[in-house]
């Protein structure tokens, strides 16, 4: 039998568990695994917000994937076109011109990017949070606009920098808001020069509640706590616009603000669009249950497999038509159906339907500070927090990251996390290009 050649585009959530298990499941004589990732490592997105508040170093975030999937081969690159009628991808290496790349069967999961909306002043002034280069950015960026409100003697610089507006209020923005605000309280303690009560933390929610995975009372709940401390929740509300930072609301309000963070939801990556395969309204892979991708009339597109963030799949505990919605508890299940499913048809075996219940969510809103709802049970505060932990660190890959992780969180309890701007991260050369002449000849 020639080995068959599997293609996993994108090393996340799905791809990074799916070329996992098929590399242990099948033999080298069955299938050769071949993983395109522009990064070098799978990123944990439900640690971004500790990492941001630096809970976590950003390093253990993420899952190095040349130390993981040491059976795959990996190529550091990024698909830029997958023509399936010819089963052929498009690689565009980091470096060097860009390559085909034949398969047999190929796993497309690269994930989502955030949904932005024509609004003036956002492409120049927003960042994102799905990244750990957003994340670490946001850290730095926060903690730096500290350093300016101290320092300057201009009261609307100063009100200016100490104005952090999140606009979406969905698991990943509350997140964001709830643990960067609690590190900026933190870091106080550290600046005589400022008050908490002059810090502006903003919360720009388009509906009417918050935290939509989980039960109104428990969104409600959580809006309370961020009430407590201080926070300004808008909801019903929308960003007109940004222009300069200069921050537009739909209720009319207007005011400046330094630091403007966008966490209003995701849409199927866009290199789905550069694809011979079958989407939906939404741009999504029309997927079965089987995490097989199906065109027209439920027809199997052989040999093309998704699942996470970037597919549609159906949700077979809801009623007909119910897909499956964007997230990790999805994703790594579907990965493991997803293999199983595939190794089952290289081996001429039928394929199973993807089958979970969500089991509901937890968010962490700060250190000590959550909300969770799992299997009906609720909890809030220090129950919750902990239940997030728990559940979070036994759900990263491998014994490696989550004994790192444990380790961080347990030298943050006893030492108190670090709370200094590296933002000199992010223009490395800069001190170096200044005491370097240009070469005039
Ligand atoms: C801040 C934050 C917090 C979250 N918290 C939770 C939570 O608490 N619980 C929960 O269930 N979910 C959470 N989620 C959602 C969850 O992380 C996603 O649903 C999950 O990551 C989806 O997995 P995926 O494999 O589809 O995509 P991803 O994990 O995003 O992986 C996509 C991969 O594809 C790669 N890629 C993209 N384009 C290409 C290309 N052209 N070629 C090759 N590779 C490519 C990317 O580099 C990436 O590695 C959170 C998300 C965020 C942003």
């Amino acid at each position: 039998m020639t080995p068959q050649r599997i293609l996993v585009v994108g090393a996340g959530h799905v791809g990074l568990y799916t070329a996992l298990r098929l590399s242990r499941k099948l033999k080298a004589r069955e299938a050769e695994v071949i993983v395109v990732d522009p990064q070098p490592h799978m990123t944990y997105q439900p640690f971004l917000p500790e990492a941001a508040a630096g809970s976590i170093a950003p390093r253990h975030a993420v899952v190095p994937l040349r130390r993981e999937l040491r059976r795959c081969t990996i190529l550091a690159g990024e698909v830029t076109r997958v023509e399936h009628e010819r089963r052929v991808a498009t690689v565009q290496p980091i470096v060097g011109p860009s390559r085909e790349v034949p398969y047999d069967h190929i796993v497309l999961v690269p994930g989502s990017v955030s949904r932005t909306l024509p609004i003036p002043g956002l492409r120049e002034n927003a960042v994102g949070f799905k990244t750990l280069g957003e994340a670490i950015y946001l850290r730095n960026k926060v903690l730096e606009q500290l350093d300016v409100a101290a320092t300057t003697t201009d009261p609307a610089t100063r009100a200016r920098a100490l104005t952090f507006v999140f606009i979406g209020g969905g698991y990943a923005g509350i997140e964001a808001l709830a643990e960067m605000e609690d590190m900026a309280r933190d870091a106080l303690r550290y600046y005589p020069e400022l008050r908490a009560d002059e810090m502006h933390w903003v919360l720009v929610e388009a509906t009417q509640r918050i935290l939509p995975e989980v039960d109104p009372d428990m969104g409600a709940y959580t809006v309370q706590q961020l009430l407590k401390r201080n926070l300004d929740i808008r909801l019903g509300t929308r960003l007109e616009s940004c222009v300069d930072g200069v921050v537009r609301l739909s209720d009319g309000d207007s005011f400046a603000a330094d630091t403007i963070v966008w966490t209003a939801g995701v849409k199927a990556h866009p290199v789905l669009e550069r694809t011979d395969l079958p989407r939906d309204g939404k741009g999504r892979l029309t997927c079965m249950a089987t995490l097989q991708v199906t065109g027209p009339g439920e027809r199997t597109v052989e040999g093309a497999w998704s699942a996470g963030d970037c597919a549609a799949v159906p949700d077979l505990t809801k009623e007909p038509g119910a897909l499956c919605g964007p997230s990790a508890q999805h994703a790594v299940r579907q990965a493991v159906r997803l293999a199983d499913n595939l190794a089952a048809v290289i081996r001429g075996q039928a394929p199973i339907p993807y089958r979970h219940k969500y089991a509901g969510s937890v968010a962490s809103l700060g250190l000590h500070k959550g909300v969770a709802q799992v299997y009906g049970i609720k909890l809030r505060g220090l129950p919750a927090w902990f239940m997030h932990r728990s559940y979070h660190v036994s759900r990263i890959p491998s014994w490696n990251r989550r004994i790192r992780v444990v380790i961080d969180w347990t030298l943050a309890l006893f030492l108190r996390r670090e709370v200094v701007a590296l933002g000199e991260l992010h223009s490395p050369r800069q001190s170096f290009t200044e005491v370097t002449p240009p070469v005039t000849r």
